[in-house]
């Protein structure tokens, strides 16, 4: 039997930011991983050819580089180094043109003609605010905001659906960019609060860059594991765990598993409310994603994407939203929107001299098992004609094998739940304290708790902030204050 104070169960970077925030707090804490490697969305892996080393899932890190958890973990000095792109994000249209996210706000617009003071007005405001706004979208909607007014205008244009926030520029370009950014939502670009991932997604890159990290994503993971085993912590990997009795009794009981795994562990012992409103709970489309060992630089035509870490692949506004409605109305789109990341841009240390790796994923609907690869390299091979010539080797994993290798990405939904409005504000359930069970002791803390998906760790470092106020242990050093 354990004598460890606090078990986590998941390795995802928000299990691991719940089981530093524990042994920074002075707990003793296990986690325990089903997989062979910790990290869960936070990994890197030669999934081609020896010496190419590939994101398995996660690959940009602006969530990371705003968190206020990450800001209080020394990454850096444990071997994660975050390596900025020069260009956040591109955007390829027809004819070798793209619009490009670069610097600041002001460079940014030089760059879009007509829709240059459209662009300063909606982002520079952002920008400014960007910490005040991150205070409150970090964490949950609990308190009255900290900032109301800075808050008030991200919330008010961030209602909007994306298609109508576009549709205040002019340019292919400018609706492009909002359209590219919005997508990452995964719901048709109608859908209210659309425009707050553009908003949010967009500031980002303006006030931290997308940026990736240097040798791979693994490499945060390594970092909290190595502070996690100093402070006594310990992750065990390879133990599955498929019902709460077989934890070991611990003060505090954390899990990394989605609505659904959490009614499969817990078994008849939440109350039937509870299980309801956790079988209540809506996940997203899925993703297919290929990784490619490249013999060179993807060979885009418009020269922004050469500089860019992400690339946002699918054309016109109203060919994007196209694609995310067809998707959200069950059908596999035949010129799919395509999210590129090429890390290579900045870190030559992904694959041998000259070569790269480069990860795409486009939507599909959940649980698909379709091979969307055809597809995603003839959305690419539009804007870079040659690439297909270029591939070395290639890994894909349809929706369906992604949630295989992972049951937190229920139908292959990448983001722990579909982000509704409703979803966003109350999640997974309509609970003051989100991260609490009705089980005493036992705490929700994967992205299907606020602030949702993305690698932020600030789910688990909320969920452990619950845990050590019912515990009434006072945080010591360096967690976050804003989310007990
Ligand atoms: C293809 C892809 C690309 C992505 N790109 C980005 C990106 O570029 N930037 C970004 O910020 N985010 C990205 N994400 C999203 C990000 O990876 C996730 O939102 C994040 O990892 C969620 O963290 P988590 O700790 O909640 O869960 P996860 O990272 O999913 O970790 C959960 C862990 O718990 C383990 N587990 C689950 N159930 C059990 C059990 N019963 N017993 C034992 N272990 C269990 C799993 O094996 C897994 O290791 C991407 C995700 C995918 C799949």
């Amino acid at each position: 039997m354990s004598t460890r104070d606090a078990v986590v169960v998941g390795s995802g970077p928000n299990g691991l930011a719940a089981a530093l925030t524990l042994a920074r707090a002075g707990l003793t804490v296990d986690v325990y991983e089903g997989a062979a490697d910790a990290g869960g969305g936070c990994r890197t892996q030669e999934l081609t050819l020896p010496g190419y080393l590939h994101d398995v899932c996660s690959a940009v890190h602006p969530l990371a580089t705003a968190s206020p958890f990450f800001r209080g973990c020394d990454l850096d000095t444990r071997g994660a180094r975050f390596c900025t792109p020069p260009i956040a994000f591109a955007h390829p249209l027809d004819g070798g043109r793209a619009a490009a996210v670069a610097g600041s706000v002001h460079e940014t617009a030089a760059r879009l003609g007509p829709d240059a003071s459209t662009y300063r007005r909606l982002f520079a405001p952002l920008v400014r605010d960007a910490q005040r706004i991150l205070g409150s979208v970090l964490v949950p909607f609990r308190r009255p905001p900290a900032h109301p007014v800075a808050l008030a205008r991200f919330g008010l244009a961030g209602l909007l659906p994306a298609e109508r926030l576009a549709r205040r520029f002019d340019t292919d370009e400018a609706r492009a960019l909002v359209a590219g950014a919005a997508a990452h939502a995964m719901l048709p670009l109608s859908d209210p609060l659309t425009g707050a991932m553009a908003l949010l997604l967009t500031m980002l890159a303006h006030s931290v860059g997308w940026p990736v990290v240097e040798g791979g994503s693994a490499r945060i993971v390594e970092a909290l594991v190595t502070e996690l085993e100093e402070l006594g912590g310990r992750v065990i990997t390879g133990r599955w765990v498929t019902d709460l009795r077989e934890i070991p009794d611990a003060r505090a009981l954390l899990l990394d598993v989605s609505p659904r795994g959490l009614v499969e562990l817990a078994g008849e012992r939440i109350t039937p409310r509870y299980r309801r409103a956790l079988e209540r709970f809506r996940y997203g489309p899925g993703v297919c994603k290929v990784d490619w060992a490249l013999d060179g630089p993807v060979p885009w035509e418009a020269p922004e994407c050469h500089q860019a870490g992400t690339v946002h692949v699918g054309g016109t506004m109203a060919e994007v939203a196209r694609s995310e409605s067809e998707v959200a109305s069950g059908r596999h789109p035949e010129l799919p929107f395509c999210l590129v990341a090429q890390p290579g841009v900045v870190d030559p240390s992904r694959a041998p001299p000259g070569r790269r790796t480069v990860w795409a994923y486009c939507h599909v609907p959940s649980g698909s098992t379709t091979d969307m690869t055809e597809r995603i390299e003839a959305q690419i091979e539009r804007f870079a004609p040659g690439f297909r010539d270029l591939v070395l080797a290639r890994a894909t994993v349809t929706a369906a094998d992604v949630e295989r290798h992972n049951p937190n990405y229920v139908g292959g939904d990448i983001n722990g739940g579909r982000s509704t409005l409703l979803q966003t504000v109350f999640r997974p359930t309509v609970r003051w304290n989100p991260y609490r069970t009705p089980l005493r002791g036992v705490y929700l803390c994967s992205a299907s708790t606020p602030p949702g998906g993305g690698v932020h760790g600030m789910c688990g470092h909320g969920a452990a902030l619950a845990a050590l106020a019912d515990l009434r242990i006072t945080t010591r050093r360096r967690t976050v204050d804003g989310a007990t």
